[in-house]
């Protein structure tokens, strides 16, 4: 087992620091999607050159075990042969044609095989996309305008759910980002998540206005927060009962906790459902689909209109079949165990240096709290002592363990975690949680 040194922030990756001073000039903020430039947590971003397996290197040449997993779609872990090949073969014929091809009828086939509310589904390349495509045929399906949706639940930057997507705020359509106009989360109704109550109101206060009831399955992006029992049925209830449709948002989770993603753990069966992450393989792929009768009204079959230039391109739909059909039973098993592993070991050294913290599961997903408060909407997520987690996750960074720069985010594992991976992390975590316990405010 290789023993790392541990060193106290700023430590140095030049190679890194050079490439941002140079995306600094070139690109807002020196990234192209925010939580990479480091801002939360501080110090220089790596830009990373290269992925096998469960590790990750840099451009100053330093390995660490990656526990993002690029957010989600590396489930196989990095470079995975079959993966590769599959995606070397596609690219052997060409990159983009503008036409149906063979790759989206067995992506879409693979992803209705999984998930039995899926009757149908639309091929699209980001989980944005699809976040947004579903809400227009919810409101074109329905002839309604309004959306429900979720505080610190996020799905996508699609302009009408960014209201409050950072606020744990239950408040009636307020913009939260200039550029979002009044107009546009004009129409977005903004609840506390895990609060039936809330949405029991919402549907009163708007009677036959609401459009839909969009909730992240079981959200992971105000860090890992469960619907607690009865929550996601709940939503489903109040929406048979007052004609709105019930979309599960399983771009995180979809094809991650199970065969069929947070559906497969709960049961409870959406209208629509957009995917996005590990169906792509570590490409551009995502989707919505969900009751043949409300995928009937999208562009030619019905009139709400929805196309993209590179919908189901060809190398995109390769890799998301390829990995597919790599995670069977024997892949979920193997993530799970590896997720139970590595929160143990996050725990027992989180407890022996006395941190308050809890360790929030849903399925393989996980993340850390430092509060001793059961987190259950945004509000309470935002009490948490987050600056024990700056301190926690430098430490961690600088013996080679490459976490989630913020407190509020999911961590991921993969099939590829194996012993010696997960021993470079139980090696790292003394340290780290002594950084964490005495870390100030
Ligand atoms: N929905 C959820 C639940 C997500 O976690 C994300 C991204 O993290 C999105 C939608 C947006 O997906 P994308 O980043 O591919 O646009």
């Amino acid at each position: 087992m290789q023993v790392r040194i541990t060193v106290s922030f700023p430590y140095e990756a030049p190679v890194s620091q050079s490439l941002f001073d140079r995306a600094s000039v070139v690109t807002p903020g020196g990234v192209n999607s925010p939580v990479r430039a480091f801002r939360a947590v501080g110090g220089t971003p790596r830009f990373m050159v290269s992925g096998t397996g469960p590790y990750l290197t840099d451009a100053d040449g330093r390995e660490y075990v990656d526990l993002v997993c690029s957010w989600g779609p590396m489930i196989l872990g990095h470079s995975h042969p079959e993966v590769i090949a599959a995606v070397q073969e596609a690219v052997s014929h060409g990159t983009s044609f503008g036409t149906p091809g063979a790759g989206e009828v067995e992506l879409a086939e693979e992803i209705v095989a999984r998930i039995a509310p899926v009757e149908q589904v639309r091929l699209v390349s980001s989980g944005t996309e699809a976040t947004m495509s579903a809400i227009r045929l919810a409101r074109g399906f329905t002839g309604r305008a309004k959306v429900i949706k979720f505080a610190g639940c996020y799905h996508g930057h699609v302009d009408a759910l960014l209201a409050a997507a950072g606020s744990g705020v239950a408040t009636f359509g307020l913009p939260d980002t200039p550029g979002v106009t009044g107009a546009q989360a004009g129409d977005t109704v903004v609840l506390p998540y895990n609060d039936l109550d809330a949405v029991r109101a919402a549907f009163a206060a708007h009677q036959g206005e609401i459009a839909c009831v969009i909730t992240e399955a079981s959200p992971g992006n105000m860090g890992v927060v469960p619907p607690l029992p009865g929550f996601n049925q709940g939503l489903k209830g109040l929406c048979e009962e007052h004609g709105a449709l019930f979309i599960s948002d399983e771009v995180m989770t979809g094809f991650r906790v199970s065969r069929a993603g947070w559906y497969g753990i709960d049961g409870v069966r959406p209208d629509l459902m957009t995917f996005g992450k590990v169906m792509g393989g570590g490409f551009p792929a995502a989707a919505f689909g969900g009751r043949a009768d409300v995928m009937a009204h999208l562009a030619p079959a019905g009139p709400v209109y929805q196309a993209g230039t590179l919908s189901g391109n060809p190398i995109a739909t390769a890799a998301g079949v390829a990995q597919l059909r790599l995670l069977d039973d024997a892949a979920y098993a193997r993530v799970d165990a590896v997720s139970t592993e590595v929160r143990g070991l996050v725990t027992a050294a989180l407890a022996k240096e006395g941190v308050a913290h809890r360790l929030q599961v849903a399925g393989n997903m996980f993340s850390v709290f430092f509060t001793d408060a059961e987190v259950t909407d945004y509000d309470k997520a935002k009490a948490q002592e987050s600056f024990r987690f700056t301190a926690f996750f430098h430490s961690m960074l600088s013996q080679g363990v490459y976490l989630p720069p913020s407190a509020f985010e999911s961590w991921f594992v993969s099939t590829a975690h194996d012993d010696a991976a997960i021993e470079r992390i139980a090696a790292a975590l003394p340290a780290a949680a002594r950084a964490a316990a005495e870390a100030t405010a």
